[in-house]
């Protein structure tokens, strides 16, 4: 369990990328936050494909559509003290191949959060077989990441997909589980799914023997058949994906880094409980 010294004062070690408040909310912060949190094996890869060359960084919401993310924050689907514009925000980003990055910008395909399987699916809606292979699979986005996208930012590209092919079913086959994308496994670059422990991937390069067989001993949940499960969008789902991603420590750790921490110890402590609610490390 993690400890700090009590008043907060400042952000708790290791709750920022940017240790400086100098760096805090720029791009080099952004580009920062990305390369550390989207990196496999000590390299940087695409969260689509693992492709680990000339990856990009890339904004959900870009910046020129900061009249979206400021309505986004009214709605109160950011939390409220999130970051002026977002672009230099790293839960409005992702690091992706340019194949990728292209593809997500013109709308080919877009990422559903499932709060119950607490994956990120990636959706083929173009269905042109291009992209067929990675669809109804979970990508290498870790949900209990401090700084995992917000589940909600995604919404919006999805709207505009399926605006941008409207003749594509509303509501996609999925397969009936959800696997992880086939790079993920094959790498070994999952943990133990049935730990409860986070980080879900191994990051750094392993610390086990890499001839062993760990991808074949590690069996995720199998893609299996297509089914008609399914993707609606609509109220209820909205509400559920808001209410997972208010209830995220992405989320949180956004307030937490646009707190005042001004006033008594006793102020703060408050301020930090009220926040972290179930994830506080206090109590
Ligand atoms: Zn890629």
């Amino acid at each position: 369990m993690q400890t700090f010294d009590l008043p907060l004062t400042k952000l708790p070690e290791g709750f920022g990328c940017a240790r400086s408040s100098s760096l805090r909310s720029t791009s080099t912060t952004f580009e920062t936050c990305l390369d550390a949190r989207d990196r496999f094996r000590g390299e940087r890869c695409c969260v689509i494909c693992g492709w680990d060359i000339a990856v990009q960084h890339c904004q959900i919401i870009r910046q020129a559509e900061w009249h979206t993310w400021r309505a986004l924050k009214a709605r109160q689907w950011l939390p409220p003290n999130a970051t002026h514009h977002g672009q230099h925000d790293p839960r409005n980003g992702m690091l992706m191949c340019a194949n990728h990055r292209l593809a997500f910008e013109n709308y080919w395909f877009y990422i559903r959060y499932s709060p119950e399987k607490r994956r990120f699916i990636f959706i083929d809606q173009s269905d042109d077989g291009y992209y067929r292979k990675y669809h109804g699979k979970a990508i290498a986005l870790d949900v209990s990441d401090r700084y995992a996208p917000f589940a909600t930012l995604f919404l919006i590209h999805e709207q505009r997909v399926r605006g941008h092919w409207p003749f594509a079913p509303v509501v996609p086959d999925l397969p009936q589980d959800t696997a992880w994308q086939d790079w993920i496994v094959s790498s070994g670059y999952l943990r133990d799914p049935a730990s409860t422990d986070s980080p879900l991937f191994q990051r750094d390069w392993p610390q086990h023997d890499p001839t062993s067989s760990e991808a074949s001993s590690f069996h995720p949940v199998s893609g299996g058949p297509a089914t008609s499960t399914g993707l609606a969008l609509n109220d209820d789902v909205v509400a559920q994906i808001l209410d997972a991603t208010r209830n995220s420590l992405s989320w949180k750790t956004s307030v937490l880094e646009n707190t005042s921490w001004e006033g008594t110890a006793e102020e703060n402590i408050e301020k930090y409980q009220r926040v972290m609610g179930d994830d506080n490390p206090l109590r």
